[in-house]
């Protein structure tokens, strides 16, 4: 199973994506989550990451391309995995094949997560996360709450928002994911790889059409 999850932000990809990989033994990689902690500990591409993801634009290609590059260059490259959020343009598409073909590691398909723009804003504004490197659980408010407040039901670190779910910062990434994100799905189509999937409801009801679309 080698799989990109692709929708826009708040659609619930990582979510979902974080529980499916432990239940198949799958590999969960989040360029996002990869962003996170790369600016977290200051690294280069961190630091050049940084400004774009404060603004809620994408990172230069070749910053998140070389992030791929080098988790795939590893020994211990997944044979099966997810990719969450990546890839996010046409030429990062481009580039995820590359790196994959070298390893003949062809994707299996690329789910396409739908909900509505005005959902998004909702969504988003609810989310809250442990910020504790390995950890990474996410929550939401209202759908799926922690059972202490504030706290991570895995680790009982406190939670926190991430900066760009601030309203105004929703809307850019929206506006960036219908330009620059939704070209990709001719392209996949093209290659007979999209499924879709309704994302809205329940996180259950979703994982279960996730995994219908996934043939679990
Ligand atoms: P995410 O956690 O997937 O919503 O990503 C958070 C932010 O990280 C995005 O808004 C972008 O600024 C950046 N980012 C994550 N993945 C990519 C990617 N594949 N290409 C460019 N920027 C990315």
């Amino acid at each position: 199973m080698r799989l990109v999850f692709l929708g826009p932000p708040g659609c619930g990809k990582g979510t979902q994506a974080k529980v499916l990989c432990q239940k198949l033994g799958a590999e969960h990689i989040g360029t996002g989550d990869l962003l996170r902690e790369a600016m977290r500990t200051g690294t280069p591409a961190g630091r050049e990451a940084a400004f774009h993801v404060d603004q809620g634009h994408l990172v230069p290609d070749h910053v998140v391309n070389d992030l791929i590059a080098e988790r795939f260059a590893r020994d211990d490259r997944p044979k099966r995995f997810i990719l969450d959020g990546y890839p996010r343009t046409l030429p990062q598409a481009k580039a995820c094949d590359t790196i994959l073909s070298s390893y003949q590691l062809p994707l299996d398909g690329v789910v396409l997560i739908h909900v509505p723009d005005r959902e998004i804003v909702r969504r988003v504004s609810g989310r809250w996360s442990c910020p504790k490197p390995g950890c990474k659980a996410t929550y939401h408010v209202i759908s799926n709450p922690p059972k202490r407040k504030g706290l991570c039901d895995d680790c009982g670190t406190p939670l926190v928002q991430r900066s760009d779910d601030a309203p105004e910062t929703v809307e850019a990434r929206l506006v960036v994911y219908h330009r620059d994100t939704e070209p990709l799905l001719p392209y996949y189509r093209a290659k007979g790889l999209v499924r879709e999937v309704d994302g809205t409801g329940e996180i259950t009801r979703v994982r279960g059409l996730l995994e219908a679309a996934i043939g679990d």
